[in-house]
């Protein structure tokens, strides 16, 4: 019998398990005691959460939730927990809900007065901001980009303005565009940093200028192998502001021949403003309270 001297699962209780981003040392005794006692585990792949129970000893009943089942799997779960048993979930390696499955199943057990409880532990987002030393708030994490080069681009172009620190996940294969998109986008004195295979055996992080990125990638290909985090700087408070007065400009002149919406889009676009800024200004505005630059 596995007795880690931790309190085990709770009947009716949703259990949120972090599991190693790489380092199995990182397995809290929690999180193992969790798991040996819950009634079912819920893992994004049962063969790949079934080799790291079966590395500690742990027997589980894994039940696959995954990206393409959660919505049917959700429910199903959900009459597990309304049955008084105990269910844990985990994904591939993290924390489950940070750019991985999960946040449905959650949903619906918060909409079901089901308990959920977090048992906190890696995740790559927060060991990535704990050793890039980029500290300005707010932290904007924007998970994957799209993959394709011009969503991509489309995407960046409206971060541009936003003050703080971007945070994002990116896989090996996408890297050198990845980066080689940013330092096209942003202005080239902005900080970046790969942080790649993080607790791993090639751990490395890097903090460089952004216009510098792309040639220390390219030369050497191992710097390109492994999981990234890559942060960014945002823009200086005052930029931003400049970006906002600027885009508030531009939607003056587009609102008599678009939707809010769409001109709140569009100058965000051309300025660098923050689109969800200006169409809560633009709202504001149409209801009479905004605050106009002019
Ligand atoms: N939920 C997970 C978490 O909390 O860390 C993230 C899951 S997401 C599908 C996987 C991405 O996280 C990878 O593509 C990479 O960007 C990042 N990642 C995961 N492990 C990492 C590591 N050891 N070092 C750097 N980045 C990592």
């Amino acid at each position: 019998m596995t007795d880690f001297s931790y309190p085990g699962a709770v009947g009716g209780t949703l259990h949120v398990v972090a599991t190693p981003i790489g380092n199995l040392g990182d397995f809290s005794p929690r999180a193992r005691a969790i798991l040996a006692s819950s009634d079912l585990i819920a893992a994004e792949d049962t063969r790949h959460s079934g080799q790291l129970l079966a590395h500690f000893g742990i027997q589980g009943r894994l039940l696959a939730l995954h990206e393409h089942n959660e919505a049917q799997q959700s429910p199903v779960l959900l009459h597990h927990l309304q049955e008084g048993r105990s269910v844990a979930l985990v994904s591939d390696a993290g924390t489950p809900g940070v750019s991985d499955p999960g946040g449905r199943l959650v949903a619906l057990a918060h909409a079901h007065a089901i308990p959920v409880v977090a048992i906190a532990g890696p995740s790559a987002l927060a060991a990535a901001l704990s050793v890039g030393g980029l500290d300005a708030l707010p932290i904007q994490f924007h998970g994957f980009l799209p993959a394709k080069s011009k969503a991509r681009r489309a995407a960046l172009t409206t971060l541009t303005g936003l003050v703080g620190t971007h945070v994002f996940y990116e896989a090996p294969h996408r890297i050198v565009e990845m980066v080689t998109d940013l330092a096209a986008l942003f202005p080239p004195d902005r900080e970046l940093v790969l942080a790649r295979e993080l607790t791993k055996r090639f751990e490395s992080v890097q903090r460089m200028r952004l216009d510098a990125a792309p040639s220390w990638l390219a030369a050497d290909a191992d710097r390109q192998r492994g999981e990234f985090v890559v942060l960014l700087s945002g823009a200086p408070a005052a930029a931003a502001v400049d970006a906002l007065a600027e885009g508030q400009r531009v939607y003056q002149v587009l609102e008599s021949l678009l939707s809010a919406s769409e001109a709140a889009r569009a100058a965000a676009r051309i300025t660098g403003a923050s689109r969800s800024a200006l169409y809560a200004w633009a709202l504001g505005r149409r209801d009479g309270h905004g605050e106009g630059t002019d």
